[in-house]
Formats: C-alpha cells, sequence, structure tokens
C-alpha cells in the first residue's frame, strides 16, 4: 500500500470541527494545529505527499494524547487512534526531545518482553524497590506516584469460587501493572471475584499489555508482547479476559485490529473492564460490603470512557458501599495528562491538565480519590503528594470495595 492508501481513513474527516471542544490540547493551546482535525489535516497532507515529516509537524501528532475523545465525539466515526499509531510507526522519535526519547525507552525496556519478570520477579516488589529500579532510569515522576501499600501479587493458577454454588469463570490479566504498580487491587479482584463465586484464572506467561510500545511506534514489540499474551489466555469462547488497568483492557480491546488473527479476534471479543464485570453480576444476598462513611471522587479515565464505554460502573460498584458517598468526576475533564508515558514526554502539558482535575478534586474534599488505571492513579498520587494532599488516597474502586468484604476460606 502506498502512503495515501495508508492513510486513506483520514479522507473521512468531513472537517465539521464538532470534535474541537472535546479535545484537552486544543482547549489548552487553541491552535488547530493541536486538534483533532488539524492533526488529522497534518498526516492527510504528509500521506499525500503535500507535507514533509518535519520534526515541527511530527511533534504536534506527537503532543495528542491519545485519549480519543475526538474519537467518541465525531459523527464520521474517524478512527483517530489507529490512524496516529500508524502515523508514529512510520515516523519514528523524531519530534521528541532528547530527554523525552532516553526516558521513553527506558520505560519500554523496562515493561519490554521477559524483563519486568526479571527485575520485579514473581512478587511484588515493595515501593522503595520500585523507586530504586526507576530513579537511575530518570523516570522520577513514575517514583513519586507509587502507591505506599505494597501486597503480594496473585501467583498464576486456577483460583476456585470461595462460594457453595460457582456462577462461572473468568481469566484475570495482571500485565505489567500488578507487579510494579496496583498489586493491592490484582489481589482484591480475585477476593471478589471468587465472593461472587467466579473461578478465576491466572495464566502464567502473560505480559505488558504493549500500550506504551504501540502508541510509541514500537510496533514490533508491541506485536512480540500482544503474541506472548495471546499464547498465554489462548481466550476460549465465553470466558471473560477482564482488566483492572483500563488502558490495557482499551489496548486487549483493540488487538483484533493490530493483527488480523483469529486468536486476535476472539480475545479482543472477551475484554471486559473488571468494575463492568462486576456491577453487572448478580450478588448474593449474603455479600453486604461494610460501611464506610467516606466521600470518594471518582475519576473516569480515557479509555474507559472513550473506548470501553464503561465509566459509570465504578460508580455503581463503589454505591455498594454503605455510607460511602461517590461523587462522578463532571464531563468537562477529559483527560488527566498521564495518557501512558506522555507524563514523561510532555510534563508540561500533563502537569497543566492534572492540575485542572486536582482544583476539582480538592474542592469535592473526598477522602479518597478512585481511578480504575493504574497509570492514571500514579500521575494523580505525585500530584496530590505536590499539593502537600497525601492525605487523600489514590485508590482502584475495586481494591477499596474488597477493602469492606470479609475474607472467607473456600469451600471444600
Ligand atoms: S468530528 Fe470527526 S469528522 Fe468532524 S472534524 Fe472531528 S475528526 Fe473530522
Ligand atoms: S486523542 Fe485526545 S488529545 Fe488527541 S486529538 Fe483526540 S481529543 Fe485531542
Amino acid at each position: 500500500l502506498n502512503a495515501s492508501e495508508r492513510f486513506a481513513d483520514t479522507d473521512l474527516c468531513v472537517k465539521c470541527g464538532l470534535c474541537l471542544p472535546h479535545c484537552p490540547t486544543y482547549a489548552k493551546t487553541l491552535d488547530e494545529n493541536e486538534s483533532p482535525r488539524g492533526r488529522l489535516a497534518l498526516i492527510q497532507g504528509y500521506a499525500r505527499g503535500f507535507l514533509e515529516p518535519t520534526p515541527e509537524l511530527v511533534r504536534h501528532i506527537d503532543r495528542c494524547l491519545l485519549c480519543r475523545s475526538c474519537e467518541a465525539a465525531c459523527p464520521a466515526h474517524v478512527p483517530y487512534g489507529s490512524l496516529v499509531d500508524r502515523f508514529r510507526e512510520e515516523t519514528g522519535s523524531q519530534g521528541k526531545t532528547r530527554s523525552a526519547r532516553l526516558k521513553t525507552a527506558a520505560l519500554r525496556r523496562l515493561l519490554g518482553p521477559g524483563r519486568l519478570a526479571g527485575l520485579a520477579g514473581r512478587s511484588a516488589p515493595a515501593a522503595r524497590r520500585v523507586r530504586a529500579l526507576l530513579k537511575p532510569l530518570g523516570l522520577e515522576e513514575l517514583a513519586a506516584g507509587l502507591p505506599e501499600r505494597s501486597a503480594a501479587v496473585p501467583k498464576p493458577g486456577v483460583y476456585p469460587a470461595v462460594t457453595a454454588t460457582p456462577t462461572g469463570e473468568a481469566a484475570l490479566f495482571l500485565g505489567c501493572t500488578a507487579r510494579l504498580l496496583d498489586a493491592e487491587t490484582a489481589g482484591a479482584a480475585l477476593k471478589v471475584l471468587t465472593r461472587l463465586g467466579v473461578a478465576v484464572h491466572i495464566p502464567d506467561g502473560q505480559t505488558c499489555c504493549g500500550a506504551l510500545h504501540r502508541h510509541a511506534g514500537d510496533a514490533d514489540t508491541a506485536r512480540d508482547l500482544m503474541k506472548q499474551n495471546l499464547a498465554a489466555f489462548g481466550a476460549p469462547p465465553g470466558r471473560p479476559l477482564l482488566s483492572f488497568a483500563s488502558g490495557c483492557a482499551a489496548t486487549l480491546r483493540d488487538y483484533r485490529e493490530a493483527a488480523p488473527l483469529p486468536e486476535a479476534e476472539a480475545l479482543s471479543r472477551e475484554v471486559r473492564d473488571i468494575s463492568q464485570f462486576l456491577a453487572e453480576r448478580l450478588w448474593p444476598a449474603d455479600l453486604q460490603p461494610a460501611p464506610l462513611p467516606a466521600r470518594v471522587y471518582v475519576h473516569a479515565p480515557c479509555t474507559l470512557r472513550n473506548v470501553l464505554r464503561a465509566d459509570r460502573f465504578p460508580l455503581d460498584l463503589l454505591r455498594r458501599i454503605p455510607g460511602l458517598e461517590a461523587v462522578a468526576m463532571p464531563a468537562r475533564f477529559r483527560c488527566c495528562g498521564a495518557a501512558g508515558s506522555y507524563l514523561l514526554e510532555h510534563p508540561g502539558m500533563a502537569k497543566a491538565l492534572r492540575d485542572d482535575l486536582l482544583d476539582d478534586v480538592l474542592a469535592a474534599g473526598p477522602n479518597f480519590l478512585a481511578t480504575s488505571n493504574p497509570g492514571c492513579a500514579l500521575h494523580l498520587r505525585a500530584g496530590l503528594k505536590s499539593r502537600g494532599r497525601e492525605d487523600i488516597e489514590v485508590v482502584h474502586p475495586v481494591a477499596l470495595l474488597a477493602r469492606q468484604i470479609p475474607t472467607v476460606a473456600p469451600q471444600r
């Protein structure tokens, strides 16, 4: 295919501009080159040979968060995310500063095939150890947002339901997030699922979903990671594949577009966000979470909203806790600025977007800030810390719910 054919979907854009009010980078800059419509026009100009892929042009595409708010708003169904991924794959990292290139390369190396397991081992390293791992790589922004609570990562295997009547089975995706960023939620997901009668499969050999590699244009590594996950999960029809990181779930859902393979199609079809799966299940009458008199501000990550379209489920789930007041993030907020490795590459924009959101969080006066994506949690936790508000705990909705549910021994 020539460039014009590879980027033919840019022609779907009718330049209506309905996406503009939904774009965080356009809202901050009011520069059309930093808008979805403008970026599509730049890619179209490159594909047709009218525009050279100069560092300046590449930089405009690079500054996109890939939040996909524009895609959700677009009446012409322009597949914006995959066009940008393809453009980045072709143009490489020429729009990035040297420091951004070094930091993201270090992060991708850390999350690449085989390396993470070797570095972190099978159990979750304490925050102190992860910090020691990240700082020499120049990844201080990530180190600042690590959770203080550490927990054991569930081992690979099959975990039976702990109810007398099993109600189904599901597979749990841990990716790289559980080992490095959120082992508590991995254990929490396992606890709540088995209490609801669901047998949980945690396959050995699973790895990073490949989101960071794919969005940074490193399609070869992203494909290697995808193949490793396809081999690990096998995706039997009817067995939901659950993720507690909305960014990973969105990437797993896109595997079918990344590779036209029957196994990729089968896996993508089964992907669900953990909160959606739990909220939609029938809960036994005797499973009543303990009361928690607290206010929780519920952040809706872009991937949960725009790709999985599942942002109401964390609220539904948290409202099962008596005494808890769940406050939804207002629709005017689009992206917290974390966006995978974006917080490392474009710290100014990442911080400006986070500041807007944190102003609203602080005005709401919550005890907890709940988010369904560990990358967002990291960025938001670092932001609260920099404002001296470590008293507001950043937590996954399922982890908070699991703390209110008593542990029971498996049925024999
Ligand atoms: S909403 Fe869709 S069609 Fe309209 S300008 Fe934006 S990308 Fe193009
Ligand atoms: S993906 Fe997000 S940041 Fe990028 S153009 Fe669309 S709305 Fe703007």
